[in-house]
Formats: structure tokens, sequence, C-alpha cells
């Protein structure tokens, strides 16, 4: 059965790669009738950030990518904070060293860096360490621990051979064991590093597919090598294409909008977001785009996997947005239209439902952003106080108030101030006065809303009610 993971290090903001490799692992699980698990990645003691991890887990639960196991939910593969799996670590190293695959090393920072500095000079492959300690007993390193002396356990790679796996994206693909260093595993703070604790934990906790970016398929060679030296079966590896920005460089927070927290502050639905990113780099076989997470996850399968790179394209972003904001009801539209206006300091007390329900039927296919509905309908409740400049000029122009006295009129003399009314009566003083209905609108549309694009007028008519537009239209054209 399938047991797949997302294992982040609460060290920053969830970036939307991250966030994909979730929903991927994710979209996995349930497609498989698998297990989706959270696991904390904090054996950095520098780089933990309780922020980040509270963050992280609201991000996760908003893109609702909920773990069937993790903090908060409890399985039977705990605990999910590497930082509280220590005592497994230390005793899954004792392994490795009785069975003569991990060492002491004692070598400080500074022998380290010298190390380091020539190996660059020379031609000898630059790993960091030149394996000084290895040849050091089990006897003699614990009998130096005794007595104080610090060390770190590192893991015996073989000097010679090539080590290879096959990735389910890359293919087959083998490394040069001298390439690789005698890595660490366990800290002179006696925390695992992120290899061996990742390995342990993939193994204990029952991992079957590793989905994860790849920027790790580097430490891939690593990690089988500690597989076999444990005498565990590998899970089957899967390392997902990076996204990209449009000029083909990394995606970053300097660039602009590139965590998930980002994306919800601009005014982007999680459906979208989830929506948008699944299809970065998987399509679902077909030429279907707006999807809903359940018809995603029902032919959602890993062949389908783009291997190149995908680029991040905001614009069309932006478009599957409004695609989502028209599928979702009224009534949750209603419910963010409320709260944003509500923010801006209107009162929305005496205004009665049926009123609100119409607006939001009005205004949702305009709105791209979350925010777009209460942006756009303040005019419905307060009167503008300025109007767009260049429809001023265009549309109160000297040669204008003619028209608009004929358009007021016309509107003073409506007695059911209603949508197929005011439509039929624009139609009849177009016709009455030798003028197309465009011509007639731009003024009074203006001069309520103070914008030049907007709704159905007739409709927006009927919403704002007869005496407020009238009282409007002689506000602005005095
Ligand atoms: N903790 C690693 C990260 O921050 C996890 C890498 C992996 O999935 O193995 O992405």
């Amino acid at each position: 059965k399938v047991r797949v993971r997302f294992a982040p290090s609460p060290t920053g903001y969830l970036h939307v790669g991250g966030a994909r490799t979730a929903i991927y692992n994710y979209f996995f699980a349930k497609a498989m009738g698998g297990t989706f698990y959270l696991r904390i990645e904090d054996t950095d003691r520098k780089r933990y950030n309780e922020q980040a991890l509270q963050d992280l887990m609201r991000d996760l639960k908003w893109l609702g990518l909920h773990w069937d196991e993790g903090p908060g939910c409890e399985g039977d593969c705990g605990p999910y904070f590497q930082s509280d799996r220590l005592e497994i670590y230390h005793r899954e190293i004792q392994k490795l060293l009785d069975a003569g695959c991990a060492y002491y090393c004692f070598c400080t920072e500074e022998r380290l860096q010298e190390v380091r500095a020539e190996q660059e000079k020379s031609h000898v492959p630059v790993t960091g360490y030149d394996r000084h300690c290895r040849h050091i007993s089990r006897e003699e390193a614990e009998a130096r621990i005794a007595a104080g002396e610090k060390a770190v356990i590192r893991f015996k790679v073989p000097e010679t051979g090539v080590t290879e796996f096959d990735d389910l994206i890359r293919g087959h693909i083998s490394y040069q064991n001298e390439l690789l260093d005698d890595l660490v595993l366990i800290k002179r703070d006696g925390y695992p590093t992120y290899h061996f604790a990742s390995v342990v934990d993939d193994h204990l906790m029952g991992t079957t597919h590793v989905l994860r970016g790849d920027e790790w398929i580097s430490s891939t060679p690593k990690h089988e090598l500690l597989y076999k030296a444990f005498g565990w079966e590998p899970p089957v590896w899967c390392h997902l294409p990076v996204i990209l920005d449009k000029n083909g460089g990394k995606l970053s927070k300097r660039k602009g909008a590139a965590s998930v927290g980002d994306f919800r502050d601009l005014g982007y639905l999680p459906e979208t977001l989830v929506n948008y990113l699944a299809l970065l780099g998987w399509n679902p076989g077909d030429d279907r785009e707006v999807m809903t997470v359940k018809e995603m996850i029902d032919c959602f399968t890993l062949d389908r996997i783009n291997p190149k790179s995908a680029s991040f394209d905001e614009k069309k972003l932006q478009w599957m947005n409004a695609q989502h904001i028209h599928m979702c009801d009224n009534a949750f539209l209603k419910g963010l239209m409320k709260e944003g206006l509500t923010k801006k300091g209107i009162d929305l007390s005496n205004e009665p439902e049926e009123r609100l329900d119409m607006i939001v039927t009005l205004l949702k296919p305009r709105a791209h952003f979350v925010q777009d509905l209460a942006d756009m309908s303040v005019y419905f409740f307060v009167a503008p106080t300025s109007y767009d400049e260049k429809g001023m000029k265009k549309h109160f122009g000297a040669g204008s108030k003619v028209l608009a006295t004929l358009v007021r009129d016309t509107l003073a003399a409506i007695d059911e101030f209603k949508t197929p009314v005011i439509e039929k009566a624009f139609y009849d003083l177009a016709e009455r006065c030798g003028h197309k209905v465009g011509e007639l609108v731009g003024a009074p549309r203006l001069a309520v809303s103070g914008v030049v694009a907007g709704p159905s007028l007739w409709e927006l008519f009927e919403t704002v009610g007869k005496e407020e537009t009238l009282r409007r239209i002689d506000a602005a054209l005095p």
C-alpha cells in the first residue's frame, strides 16, 4: 500500500515548488488509496523557525492538503517531528557502527576548511573531506569520546565503484562513488543530518515512494548507499522537475510572488493554486485545464509528470483564478464580499440579503481575485466621490450635457425601475433621438459608478435604485 510523505524543513515560507511537491504526494496517495503523511524535518536547530512551522501547516491546510498522519494527527509511525526521534537515530547509527559502515570523526572545522582549500587547489574531486579519521579504530574513538573529545559520525562510502538507481522521471542514474564524500550522519550536537534522518525515517515510517524536488537528486546516491548498508529496500524515487519563472530563472521572492502566502495575499483561491501548480508539470491525459481536486485525483498518475522543467506564468494563473471564482457558489462569494466591505468600513447591517445576492451575481463574472467583489461593489453602497479622469473628458464634456439630460429625464419617467423596463427605455430613447444606445450609456455609468467599465448598466441602475441613480446623475452633471 502506497505511503508517501511531505517532509519540509521549517526554516522559511512554503515556496510554490514545495507546495507542488506536497500536491503530487497528496494526489498520489489519494489516487492509490494510500496514506499521505507530514514529517517535520527540524534537525537543523540553527535554522529552525517556530513561525515557519506554524505558517507551513496553515498553508498546507489552506490548500486543502490534509495529512492522514503527522503533527496533530498521530498515526502508528510517529513521532512526526524528527527532533522527537533522536533515540531512534541513535539506535540505528549503532547498527552502522557495528557493521563497520560508519565511524567517528574528530576533525575540527578549521582542519576541514584546510582540506577543502587544498582540494580546490589540486585536481582531486572537491568533497570537503579526506577520510582522515576513517581508520581510527572503534575502541580508540570511544576512548577519546569518553575522555571528552567531540566527534561526528560519518558514513564509510565505498571508495570505488558506482551507485545506480532508477528514477521514475529521470530514468536510470549512476554515480561514481569516488565523487561522494564520507558524509556526516550524526552531528556534533547529537542531531542527525538530513541524509541520515531522511533514510531512517523513510524506511521506518514505511515510505513506498519518495516524490521530491529535483534538487535532491544528488543526495539520492548517498541515500541508496545508506539503504544498502542497512540492508533495507529503497523506496521508488521520483524527482520532480523544477519550476522556473518566465525568464527561465528560479522563482524567488526577490523577483515577486513565490510563496503560497504571497498568492493568498494577492487574492488567489486555494483551488486555483492547487489546480495551477498540479498542471505545472503534469497533465490529465486530455486537454482539460480548469479542474477540481477530485477531478485531478481521479486521473492522477505519476507517468504523466512532465520531465521538462515548467515555467510559472502568472497571467495564466490569473485567468484560472477567474474560472475558479466563477465556479464558486454565490453564498461563499457573498461572504467574501461582505468581509471585504466591512474591512473598508462600509456598514452592511441594513442591507437586504437579496440586494447583496444581486450584486454578487452581477459582479461575479468580472472578478479575477477574491477581493475584487468587495473592491468593485463599493459604489453600490456609497456614491462615488471622484470619477475616472479619461471618462470625464469623454462623457462629461460640454456636448454630452444635452444627452445626459435626456437620459436623466427618461430614467425619471420610469415607474417600475426594473432591468427590462430600463433597458427598453434606453432603446426607445436611442431611436427617438437618433443615437446608438452605446452613446447614451457612458455618462450615466460614470456618474453612478465613478468608473467606465462594469456590469450591465440596466441591472446596475436597478440595484442602485431609482432615487439614488437620479441623485448621482444630478450630482455629477449639475
Ligand atoms: N527536508 C527536505 C526539504 O526541506 C526534504 C527533502 C526530501 O523530500 O527528502 O525539502
